[in-house]
């Protein structure tokens, strides 16, 4: 007899530990997000640890470190700056080793004194936290076209990836850009795991215009918004500034060349953690909408448009479908929020309009019923609050979402 209610027992404790609540992890959410960083491992000011601290202290969930075509492992010693003149000053490693302690650590090099550059596996081990923050592997794939005139700069980042993923040449900047596209989709391939690519700062040195990003073949992210105040977002008097650029490339992916939709990031592209404001932490991010904080969760999420790029706008609700295109905006006291949605429209003849605002609203939540006529449509929300820390004075704090395209329903 008590054998069989120890039987009984261990059935009734299984049944409980199967039918128990589903684990938080099945739980959609979002989490924010930088894809675009650098440290000290490329052109960065900051030691990798402080950078990572950084993010993780600023109310973030994942980080990717994008050093300019190297991944932060191995063995590396940076020179410090006695005279204050470089990178890595006397003064930033004393208040390194007053944060970290013994985890920084000094030789005498042949030239002076060296701190080593703590690679991403300790890093990881030091930051990541289960559902709380991660840091996810990425590279900034940098190249540039020599032109006959210029030096057309190509940065793709890539996230996900498992080895360094050396530039590839190219006869033209296209060529070049979907050869870099390749060399990370055949990576993600070979490895097995989901990747993502996105095309940085297309005006920056004027690289990329928007009929060569309408090219972009093996994957669709880019930059609307980078924070490095280099970039040009902006565009200037006679080229467009990058949302324009995002809905002209958009028209001709989608009506002529037969290729989806770009979707679009926002990301710091910091390099200055110590007074310099050219390139800040802060400016720019993605809000990812996924069940779990994984590498592969966030990429597939941002490869199936489940995210939203932003300057400071929080959103609660972004749905693209179906018949109505819907944002629901996570209200701040005393702030005021207007949407627009714009997208393109084909009359009756066949004709493809221009990119226009279709509807403007102060509603949350807001709602665009599609006419049936469009080519995409996607939204932008912008706030009455100045962005505290700004690409360009004046900016106000801003959220774009992705495109929905046909069919609507
Ligand atoms: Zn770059
Ligand atoms: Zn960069």
């Amino acid at each position: 007899m008590q054998r069989f209610l120890l039987f009984l027992a261990a059935i009734l404790i299984l049944w409980a530990a199967l039918s128990a609540s589903p684990a938080p992890e099945s739980q959609p959410r979002w989490w924010k997000g930088n894809t675009h960083t650098h440290t000290l491992w490329s052109d960065g000011d900051s030691a990798p640890e402080s950078v990572v601290d950084w993010y993780q202290a600023n109310g973030y969930q994942f980080l990717v470190l994008s050093d300019h075509n190297v991944l932060q492992e191995g063995e590396r010693w940076f020179a410090v700056s006695e005279d204050g003149s470089q990178r890595l000053k006397p003064a930033e490693l004393k208040e390194l080793q007053e944060r970290y302690g013994d985890a920084v650590q000094v030789r005498d090099g042949a030239k002076g004194r060296e701190m080593r550059l703590v690679p991403l596996q300790e890093l990881r081990e030091r930051f990541d936290q289960l559902r709380e923050f991660l840091l996810v592997t990425g590279e900034e794939v940098t190249a540039h076209f020599s032109g006959e005139d210029q030096n057309y700069p190509v940065h793709i980042n890539a996230m996900g990836i498992r080895g360094v993923i050396p530039p590839r040449g190219g006869d033209s900047v296209v060529d070049l850009m979907n050869a870099a596209l390749d060399a990370i989709k055949e990576h993600g391939e070979e490895h097995d795991v989901p990747v993502l690519a996105h095309l940085n700062h297309p005006n920056f040195g004027w690289g990329v215009t928007w009929e060569q990003m309408a090219q972009m073949r093996a994957d669709r992210f880019f930059e609307v918004y980078n924070g490095h105040r280099g970039v040009r977002n902006d565009g200037d008097d006679t080229r467009p500034d990058t949302e324009t650029m995002w809905d002209l490339a958009n028209t001709r992916r989608l009506t002529e060349l037969d290729l989806p939709p770009l979707y679009a990031v926002a990301t710091d592209d910091a390099h200055n953690y110590y007074g310099k404001t050219t390139a800040m932490t802060g400016r720019g991010w993605v809000q990812v909408w996924s069940d779990a904080l994984s590498e592969s969760a966030l990429i597939e999420a941002m490869h199936a448009g489940d995210f939203y790029a932003s300057s400071g706008v929080t959103l609660r609700v972004v749905s693209r479908k179906p018949g109505r295109y819907l944002i629901a905006i996570d209200e701040e006291p005393g702030v005021e929020y207007s949407v627009r949605y714009i997208g393109v429209r084909r009359a009756e003849d066949g004709t493809v309009g221009e990119p226009t605002v279709l509807a403007e609203t102060s509603d949350n939540p807001a709602v665009y019923a599609y006419q049936g006529d469009e080519v995409f449509v996607r939204a932008v929300v912008e706030s009455s609050r100045d962005h505290p820390n700004p690409y360009k004075a004046g900016d106000k704090e801003t959220a774009w979402t992705q495109p929905a395209v046909p069919p609507f329903r």
